[in-house]
């Protein structure tokens, strides 16, 4: 079964967010103070959020992404993880994290089933690591990537969020990453998601972040993998991990878009950045596969066009990423 947009666009790809609540206080991700948690009673169960997996993968999802948050806080994440790639039918089960704790989980990790690990790094300077995360320490971070590759996972993706004057004199170095330890680097530009007097100053676009690749290294576009939905991908000749361009906010790549994302408080969205949501509460308690079917259909159906943020004059939106998953 496939799952179609009103355009046309094939949605084969959900982010799943199994929790709000995270070790770390990534600037750009969350405010330094009064954050709102969500309610623990709001917080789906296990069962619940795997119904709406099971649900999903019925629908036509073939890949699903576990986020937060930061999904490794949550207790009893890993025996979730293994219900979910069990899951008949979902061909690519990968997870997002900080890494704070994969030295410690990347074994149970694996053998539960998870295929793809993506770790959020942002600089691999200590102070600067620390400045961006407020207080997250560089070394756990290395250590859970050297530990994901030991416990069997192929070398994590890195996502990497450029932000000028911030760690963009970085990227050469985040690109060089590709050759030496043979990570996929994904660069993301920055969306103004948290609400700070003169965040323009940060914006980066993708073409500068090429352009700066380019002046040190040839580079060969490369083809997208299966699900990379809206990233451009390119390859230092020889490097064993890719680059990939994700252009959020300059690249109205929306064309291309193919995820769903669903929050831990049961919030279907179609797109990040619309208004447009679907509370699944009511299809969950207590749990109606047919009617949580369809509000999934009708989610994919109402899917919009695209979004208009930009870094001229965007209006900020009343969320922040650690309660959507990015
Ligand atoms: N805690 C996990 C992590 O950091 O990987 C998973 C959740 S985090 C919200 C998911 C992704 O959203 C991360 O890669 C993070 O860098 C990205 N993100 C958060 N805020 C962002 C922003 N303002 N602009 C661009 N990406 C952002
Ligand atoms: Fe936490 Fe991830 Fe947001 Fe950083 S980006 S604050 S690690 S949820």
């Amino acid at each position: 079964m496939k799952l179609t947009d009103s355009l046309g666009r094939q949605i084969n790809y959900l982010r799943l967010s199994v929790t709000d609540r995270c070790n770390m206080r990534c600037f750009y991700c969350m405010p330094e103070a009064g954050i709102v948690k969500a309610e623990h009673s709001s917080i789906l169960s296990y069962e619940e959020l795997l119904l709406i997996a099971e649900t999903a993968v019925n629908l036509g999802i073939e890949k699903i992404r576990i986020t937060g948050g930061e999904p490794l806080v949550r207790s009893g994440i890993v025996g979730f993880l293994a219900k979910v790639a069990a899951i008949p039918g979902l061909k690519h089960l990968a997870l997002t994290t900080n890494a704070l704790l994969l030295e410690q989980m990347a074994a149970e990790l694996y053998q539960s089933g998870v295929q793809r690990l993506n770790v959020s790094l942002d600089s691999l300077d200590a102070p600067t690591f620390a400045a961006i995360t407020r207080g997250g320490e560089l070394e756990k971070v290395l250590r859970g990537l050297d530990a994901a590759e030991i416990a069997g996972f192929p070398p994590p993706k890195i996502n990497v969020v450029i932000m000028r004057g911030i760690n963009d004199a970085e990227i050469l170095d985040f690109a060089e990453l590709t050759r030496k330890r043979g990570n996929t680097v994904r660069f993301i530009e920055y969306m103004p998601v948290v609400k700070e007097e003169g965040w323009q100053r940060y914006c980066f676009s993708g073409d500068e972040i090429l352009e700066r690749i380019a002046q040190q290294y040839p580079l060969e576009q490369i083809d997208k993998g299966l699900y990379a939905g809206p990233s451009r991908d390119f390859r230092i000749p020889g490097a064993r991990g890719s680059i990939g361009i994700i252009t959020a906010v300059s690249g109205h790549f929306c064309s291309d878009c193919n995820r769903i994302r669903v929050t831990s408080t049961g919030q279907a969205k179609g797109c990040l950045f619309s208004d447009l949501k679907t509370d699944l509460i009511p299809f969950l308690r207590p749990p109606d596969r047919d009617h949580l079917a369809e509000a999934l259909k009708e989610i994919v159906a109402a899917k919009p066009v695209g979004h208009n943020i930009s870094c001229d004059g965007y209006a900020h939106r009343n969320f922040t990423m650690s309660q959507i998953g990015g």
